[in-house]
């Protein structure tokens, strides 16, 4: 297929190799043009602007930080929407508001164009080496027309239902890997503090019942001193906010997840944005 993609950053940038390195026919596009070269060295074509990166295309993808960066790379000056023709689709993978999504679907709509949120879980090691998990909301039938691009990106491609649906899971998957790091933060603090075996600790935690995908790849990561981000803890901070505006809307009562947003916001506080989310342990050191 003809794909543009636009935000080729830590998750951006190997999710575009990934659909090069499958013969689809790429043009690319980031605020940061430096970011495309990379890319355009393997045969991308490099647009000068959104609108040019989603011209004569079958789907464009984007791949931005926020919900206010996926409103400018799609409506601002220059936009995808205007490059997009009908029947193209626009497949937005970063995690935003679902409410703002769904809006966004609606605008597209008008001008004939489909929309599909597309969210994924996996980190940087997921998008380089395409086990993503990718949850989708949208009509069913664009989901099967555009999942050949999605199955080069991830190995877990799930359908969740209409426009909006794929943000909503992804942000209960953000409560459940909040609190799982949570857990393996505070499970390395007492480690330390207790002058115990790091890494014996870790991988008897790790191939047990209290196992999980933090404690694997990010326990040995804090152990090492590496903060270096897959996912900063800015980005999750801002998942976070999401998360909690959703469940205010929905009147329900969330602990786990209100613990976590105040503790990301005050790292943030902290000037610890730029680390990785395992630099949450830095909040105490
Ligand atoms: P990043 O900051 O590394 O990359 C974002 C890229 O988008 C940058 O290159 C930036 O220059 C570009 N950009 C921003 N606004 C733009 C615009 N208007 N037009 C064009 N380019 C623009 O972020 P990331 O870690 O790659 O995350 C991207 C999205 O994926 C976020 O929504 C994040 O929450 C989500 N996500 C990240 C991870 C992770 O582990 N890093 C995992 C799952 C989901």
């Amino acid at each position: 297929m003809n794909v543009g993609f636009i935000g080729l950053g830590i998750m951006g940038a190997p999710m575009a190799s990934n659909l090069i390195q499958a013969g689809h026919s790429l043009t690319v596009y980031d605020r940061v043009a430096a970011r495309c070269e990379a890319l355009a060295a393997r045969g991308a074509r490099q647009a000068a602007t959104p609108a040019g990166a989603a011209a004569g295309n079958d789907a464009v993808i984007t791949m931005v930080p926020d919900t206010p960066d996926v409103e400018a790379a799609l409506f601002g000056e220059e936009g995808a929407a205007e490059g997009l023709r009908p029947g193209a689709a626009l497949i937005d993978m970063s995690t935003i508001a679902p409410g703002a999504s769904m809006e966004f679907a609606a605008r597209l709509a008008a001008r004939g164009v489909d929309m599909l949120d597309a969210p994924v879980s996996g980190g940087e090691p997921g998008a380089r080496l395409a086990r993503l998990s990718i949850m989708v909301g949208g009509k069913r039938e664009v989901f099967e027309r555009f999942r050949c691009l999605l199955d080069v990106m991830g190995n877990n491609v799930i359908y969740a239902g209409p426009n909006g649906n794929g943000l909503k899971v992804k942000l209960v998957n953000q409560v459940a890997g909040t609190l799982s790091l949570l857990a393996t933060v505070e499970a390395m603090r007492i480690a330390r503090a207790a002058g115990l075996d790091e890494r014996a600790t870790v991988s008897a935690v790790a191939g047990g019942a209290a196992g999980s995908w933090m404690m694997s790849n990010l326990g040995p990561k804090i152990i090492e001193g590496d903060f270096a981000p897959g996912f900063s803890i800015r980005l999750h901070q801002k998942d976070l906010r999401l998360t909690m505006e959703w469940i205010r809307q929905l009147g329900l009562e969330a602990p786990g997840a209100a613990l976590g947003y105040e503790l990301f916001t005050k790292a943030l506080e902290k000037g610890l944005g730029e680390q990785g989310n395992q630099g949450l342990f830095n909040l105490w050191t």
